[in-house]
C-alpha cells in the first residue's frame, strides 16, 4: 500500500478496503480490551498539532468509509457505557482514565480505516498507543465463549423476527416467544442477574454488551420487504429480553451452574434450532 497521503481512495464497502485485515483485528479487539489495558492506553495517548492534523485528515469526509468509523466510535461508547457512567460497583478503573484510553482506541480505529489517505508518520502516530498494548491482534473475531456457535445461531434468528410482518414462520416464532416470556419470569430475572455477575467476574462484561447490542440491532432492523422499522412494543421488549438473556447465558455457560443456564435458555432453545450448527470447539 502506498503512503502518498494524498490519494483519494474510493472504497464502497468494508470488504473492498485495502486495509481490511487490520481493521477487522482492531474491531474484534474492542470487546476484549481488558481493564488492565486501560491505564496504559490512557498514558500513551498523545496530542500535538501534527497528531491533531492527522486525526482531522483521518476523519475527513474524503476518508474511506468514514461513516463506518463513526459507527465504530458509537459502538465503543456502547461497550464502555458502564465505564463512562462510572457508577457501577464492579468498576476498577477511574472514569477519567477510561475517557483518555478511549481516545487512543478511537485514534486506532480512525487510523486503520484512513490508512490509504494518511502519511506513514501520521498513521504511526495515531496507532502508537494501541500498538504499545496490542502489538499483534489477540483475536480475529470476538470470542463468544465455549458455546459460541449457539450464541451466533440465536443472534442470527433475531433479524427473522423483524420480518414477521412478511414471514409467517417468523410471526409464529415471535408469538411463541411472547408466551414463553411469561414463564418463570422472576426466576429467570435472578438467573440473568447472576449470569451478568459471572460475566463481570470472568472479565467478559464488554463481550456481554456486544452480544446485547448485536441482538437488539438485529431485531430492530427494518423488514426487507416493507422497509418500515419494527415497532418498539412491550412484546418486542419482552421477546428481546428473553432472547438476549438466553444468548448471554450461553456466553457465560462455563461460569454458571448448569441449572441456571438451562433456566435461561430452555424456552428459546425449544423454539430456535440452536443445535443445528454444531460447535466445532466442543
Ligand atoms: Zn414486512
Amino acid at each position: 500500500m502506498g503512503w502518498n497521503g494524498k490519494s483519494r481512495t474510493t472504497v464502497a464497502r468494508l470488504e473492498e478496503h485495502p486495509n481490511l485485515e487490520e481493521i477487522l483485528g482492531v474491531l474484534a479487539q474492542l470487546a476484549h480490551i481488558a481493564d488492565s489495558d486501560l491505564p496504559h492506553l490512557a498514558e500513551t495517548w498523545l496530542n500535538s498539532p501534527s497528531i491533531a492534523e492527522a486525526r482531522d485528515r483521518a476523519l475527513s469526509p474524503d476518508s474511506p468509509l468514514v461513516l463506518e468509523v463513526l459507527a465504530a466510535f458509537e459502538a465503543v461508547g456502547a461497550l464502555f457505557a458502564d465505564d463512562l457512567l462510572g457508577e457501577a460497583p464492579y468498576l476498577t478503573v477511574d472514569r477519567d482514565v477510561t475517557v483518555l484510553a478511549l481516545k487512543s482506541v478511537r485514534d486506532a480505529i480512525a487510523a486503520t480505516y484512513a490508512r490509504p489517505v494518511l502519511r506513514r508518520g501520521e498513521y504511526d502516530a495515531l496507532m502508537r498507543p494501541w500498538r504499545s498494548v496490542y502489538a499483534q491482534p489477540t483475536v480475529d473475531q470476538p470470542d463468544l465463549g465455549p458455546r459460541a456457535a449457539q450464541v451466533k445461531a440465536l443472534l442470527a434468528t433475531l433479524p427473522r423476527l423483524s420480518e414477521r410482518c412478511h414471514d409467517d414462520a417468523g410471526r409464529a416464532l415471535f408469538e411463541a416467544l411472547v408466551d414463553q416470556s411469561y414463564v418463570a419470569e422472576s426466576d429467570r430475572a435472578d438467573a440473568a442477574a447472576a449470569s451478568f455477575q459471572a460475566a463481570v467476574l470472568t472479565e467478559r462484561r464488554r463481550v456481554w454488551a456486544l452480544v446485547r447490542r448485536t441482538g437488539a440491532e438485529g431485531m430492530s432492523r427494518p423488514c426487507a420487504t416493507c422497509r418500515v422499522p419494527v415497532e418498539d412494543s412491550r412484546d418486542v421488549q419482552r421477546v428481546l429480553a428473553l432472547c438476549l438473556d438466553a444468548a448471554c447465558a450461553l456466553l457465560v455457560a462455563d461460569a454458571m451452574p448448569d441449572a441456571s443456564t438451562a433456566l435461561l435458555t430452555e424456552a428459546v432453545s425449544a423454539l430456535v434450532p440452536l443445535q443445528r450448527r454444531p460447535d466445532p470447539s466442543t
